[in-house]
Parts: structure tokens; sequence; C-alpha cells
């Protein structure tokens, strides 16, 4: 076997989702070989063999999971992190968000990307779904970086069919891109900033691009009730009778499904970020998770933007997650070791629509692989390893990140990006970009 990369020597973690529910699967003292972007084996220590050519990488107390999928973010937003603390949500976008985003150039974006990105990739984030403006410049930081990407541009009903081409134009230009590690959606905004009759169009596009749909859905009590006022239907109704269920699609959120949209949600090709550090900084509730299990409705983990979330880092969200179902029915059986990191590996990537290669660490599956260090004492001892992960797991414990094959991060050091220049490029821009004009915002939210 013809090896580019060896892992020699790493405990291996997974989740095995079989029909009795899933299973931590943990196998010390393996090594892992890479041909390629793929997985070509996953074998007990020293039966792979490498060439003169092959990288070898000691996984010496070192764990090995599958690269971690952040499912919904607004990358570029690293750059307001901090800006917009203890407001209502309404504020959050009207007085904060929307206001300081019209400040962004698209030079802004690309510095912005690039600083998430590093964080990402610091945390064992291997995918992620992107939603937001000035897309080139994030596509040019997935491309440099190389991290793997689902990258929509964000439109608002308001900025019309024109901007919407233009939105179908970045799809062209970039689908499949960086050897196959881009893959570019529509990302009509949400229902609330969307109205029917433009996500109608959006779904048209979409059909005759054969891509899927990214948007925002049901994220608050209030905005169902308005939708159901509005249009006397349900946030995930209007995205039924649209037609944008007809696509694939990432909903991101969907915190308050009524009884009606399960069956709708069912139907769907379609799956659910879940960005738990927003919901519970904001005080939205939480998303009916173990109703979605039961009923088989993907869900995976996401990050959101910084600034509500403040982090890129998803094993936070993991944990966040665990403990807030937890703690929403008062009962410490719900989320279960095992169901939690069937959500954060295969769940995310159904949620992202790579199932087949991603989640999974096997032979087939591409090489997003990231290697934990075991020695702290914080992770000590290791009597579960699954639940270490999820509840004693630091992100600076990653050590190491594969993706599509490639090393972006050996032994902590970022190998694809210059980080000390990213954050000086950051630091001069943020005196301009902190700025809120008043009466100048990108779009309104609706109260
Ligand atoms: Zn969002």
């Amino acid at each position: 076997m013809e090896l580019d990369l060896l892992i020699q020597n790493c405990d291996v973690l997974t989740v095995e989702v079989a029909p009795e529910g899933p299973q931590v699967r943990f196998r010390p003292g393996m090594d892992i070989g890479v041909q390629g972007a793929r997985v070509v084996a996953v074998e007990p220590t020293g039966t792979l063999r490498p060439r003169p050519a092959t990288q070898v990488i000691s996984g010496d107390r070192r764990l090995a999971i599958p690269g971690l999928i952040n499912t919904h973010a607004h990358v570029p937003m690293v750059l307001f992190r901090g800006l917009a603390e203890d407001v209502t949500i309404e504020a959050w976008f009207n007085d904060y968000i929307w206001p300081l985003e019209s400040n962004l150039t698209p030079e802004d974006v690309y510095w912005g990307a690039l600083l998430g990105i590093a964080e990402m990739i610091e945390a064992g984030i291997t995918c992620v779904a992107d939603h937001y403006f000035a897309m080139d410049q994030v596509a040019q930081a997935v491309v440099e970086s190389g991290i793997r990407a689902n990258l929509v541009w964000a439109v608002f009903g308001h900025q019309g069919p024109e901007m919407l081409d233009r939105t179908c134009e970045f799809v062209e230009r970039w689908q499949g891109q960086a050897d196959g590690r881009i893959t570019a959606w529509l990302g009509p905004h949400a229902p609330y900033t969307c109205p029917p009759d433009f996500l109608r169009l959006a779904a048209e596009r979409a059909r005759e691009l054969g891509v899927g749909i990214h948007i925002h859905v049901a994220e608050t009590r209030e905005q169902v009730q308005r939708s159901l006022e509005q249009h006397g239907r349900t946030p995930i109704q209007l995205l039924a009778d649209t037609q944008i269920l007809e696509r694939p699609t990432l909903l991101a959120h969907c915190l308050y499904p009524q009884e009606e949209d399960y069956p709708l949600l069912q139907a769907a090709d379609t799956g659910i970020a879940h960005a738990p550090k927003t919901y519970l900084k904001l005080g939205m509730g939480t998303a009916p998770l173990a109703r979605f299990w039961e009923l088989d409705i993907p869900v995976g983990l996401a990050t959101d933007g910084a600034v509500s979330s403040n982090t890129l880092d998803i094993l936070e969200q993991l944990r966040l997650m665990a403990l807030a179902q937890k703690d929403a029915v008062q009962d410490p059986t719900a989320m279960p070791v095992a169901q939690a990191l069937a959500i954060a590996f295969q769940g995310s990537a159904r949620v992202v629509h790579q199932a087949d290669a991603l989640g999974h660490l096997a032979p087939g599956g591409l090489a997003d692989i990231v290697l934990l260090r075991q020695d702290g004492v914080h992770v000590t001892p290791r009597h579960d390893p699954g639940a270490n992960l999820i509840y004693s797991a630091r992100a600076a414990d990653v050590d190491t990140v594969i993706v599509h094959g490639r090393v972006l991060l050996q032994e902590g050091r970022l190998l694809t990006i210059d980080k000390a220049r990213v954050q000086a490029e950051v630091a001069r821009r943020l005196a301009r970009l902190a700025q809120r004009v008043p009466g100048r915002r990108i779009a309104t939210y609706p109260a």
C-alpha cells in the first residue's frame, strides 16, 4: 500500500451508529494510513509500512478523532468579537451587527476569514459551513488555509433578484474549487428577511444550479408568532410552500418547530445546525434535540458567529449542547455520551450533506483527522475517553489537524496561516470597524 501519510500508534475514537443506538468505539494503538485525500487503512500499530516518501506522524499519547465540523458560522464576524454583549436579539441585529457589518470592505472580510479559520483549525475544526458576504474573499481564505468549506453568499430580500443572481455567479465560480474542498450553495438569509416570492426565486435558482440552500429559520418564539400573524404559516411551512425544502437544505437553529413542522422536516433532505452557546448567551431557549433524534432529523454542531458565541470552538459547543439538553429536561440521562458524539461526528457530516465522506474516520472516507494530546492532567485518567472528549477536553489539546490528507496544524503550530501577519492586519482595521454610523445598517430585524 503506497501511503502518502501515516499516523503511527494513536488511539482512535469514533462512534458507530447501530440500529440499537450509537456506540462509542475506542481503539488504542492504531495506525492510520492516508493516500491522497482519503483514509485507506485504520489498522493495529505495526501493520502499515511507510515507503521512503511517506510523511510519518507520531500518534504517541494522541487521540485521533474525525475532523470536527462547524455546520453554521459567519466566520469573518470574529472581527466584531465582544462588541455586542448583554443586549436583546433585536438590539443585537439592529443596533450592533447590521450597522457594524456596513463598515466591512472585501479586504476586511478576507482578513477576518483568515483569523476565524486560524482559530477553527487550532480548535480541530476541519470543515465549516459559512454564511456571509464578500464570499470570494472567504473562498480565497479557504483555498490558502487548506480547510474544507461549504460556502454561501448571504442575501436579503430587500437586495432584490439582481443580488440573488450575483450569489448564483459566486456558486458557479467556486463550486468544486480547491481540489473539491469547496462546495457552494445559495444563502437567502431567513424567512423573516426574505419575503415568500424571494424565497421561491431562490429555490428556483438552486434547482437550476443543482445546489442546496443554507438558511436561518425559527430562531425565536417571536419569529414563529410573527410568521403566523403575517402569513398564517410557520417559518418552516413557508420554506415548504416556497419549494426551499425541495432542495437539500441546511437549517440554522430551528429552535421552535411547531407540531405541523415535524413531518415537513422528516420528509425533507435537510439538517439542523445547533449552536447552543449563542442560545444560552441570548437567552433563546434550546431546540428539541431529543425529538429530532427520535425522528431521525439530522442535527450537527455549530458555532454561529463570534459576536454571539465569542469563540469558534466546536468542543465547547459539544459540551454546552449536552449540558443544556440535560438541564432543559432536568434529566441527567438525557443526551448520553454516545449520542452527543454521534451528533458531533456523523450528525454534523449529515448536516453538511457529506455523510459518506466525513464524520467517521474509516477507509474510503476523506482524510480529515484531528489528533488531541492525551497527557493533560485534565484528561487523566481515561476511564471513559468519550466522556473526556465532551466534558474534559479543551481546544488547546488539539495537536495535529489534517484536512484532505494535508497537515494544516502540527504539534500545535499552524502551517498554512501566518498568524502574526493576520493579527496585525486585523488590529489596524479595528478602530474603523468598531464604529456604528447612525442610520447605516445592512438590513433591519423586524420588531
Ligand atoms: Zn447565523
